[in-house]
């Protein structure tokens, strides 16, 4: 069940194109802020009047002990516009964490993540947590589906992730390469 907690404001840092459609969104809370790796935040969406608010969830994109935290985002409806257009030093209202998708230390078990586009986030929050690092599983696989080479978020990060050891994966499932030199997966 989601408890409705009360809302935290929040300072906008930077929100900035990672792909030619998603973006991110990193900002600092105005008090402590904590949660697990994979969770996500509800934010609250002014809409002319506090009666017409609404509200979008969104999964925290980095790892519980970074700051500024931040949230990755496909550019699709109204919700997603108002993200875009905020700027530096702007504040906006979360609720939250939420969420049971979160890492399970049991170091005995294979670990693999199935997302698209900016799905990409509770990945990111969960392989880059200190948790996740102290306590490794058997193997790692991210399988990422996207339109094509342009749209793979945090690609440079998620590569090296992948070289770090054998037992990491990382694979783009590109729908549309741009290029015929594509040698990855497609689907
Ligand atoms: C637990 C959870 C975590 C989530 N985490 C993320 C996340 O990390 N990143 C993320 O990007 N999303 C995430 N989402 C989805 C997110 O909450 C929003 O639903 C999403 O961003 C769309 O919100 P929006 O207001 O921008 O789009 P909406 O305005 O709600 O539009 C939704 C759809 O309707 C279409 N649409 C809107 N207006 C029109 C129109 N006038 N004519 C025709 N079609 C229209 C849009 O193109 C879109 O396909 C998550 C959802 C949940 C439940």
């Amino acid at each position: 069940m989601k408890v409705k907690t009360s809302p935290i404001i929040c300072k906008v840092e930077e929100v900035r194109f990672l792909t030619p459609h998603i973006c991110s969104l990193s900002f600092q809370t105005e008090k402590p802020f904590e949660f697990q790796g994979g969770q996500y935040i509800n934010i609250l969406i002014p809409d002319g009047s506090v009666e017409k608010a609404f509200s979008r969830n969104y999964s925290i994109a980095t790892p519980p002990e970074k700051r500024p935290l931040e949230l990755c985002f496909e550019l699709v409806g109204t919700g997603t516009s108002y993200l875009n257009r905020l700027k530096p030093g702007d504040t906006f209202k979360i609720r939250g964490p939420y969420g049971e998708f979160v890492f399970d230390s049991n170091p005995n078990r294979h670990f693999c993540y199935v997302g698209t586009g900016s799905g990409i986030g509770p990945f990111r929050s969960i392989a880059f947590s200190s948790v996740f690092q102290n306590t490794h599983p058997i193997s790692v696989t991210c399988i990422l589906g996207v339109e094509n080479e342009e749209e793979i978020p945090y690609r440079d990060e998620l590569e090296k992730f992948a070289l770090e050891k054998p037992t990491h994966h990382f694979i783009p499932v590109l729908s549309r390469p741009k290029s015929k030199d594509w040698k990855g997966k497609q689907g």
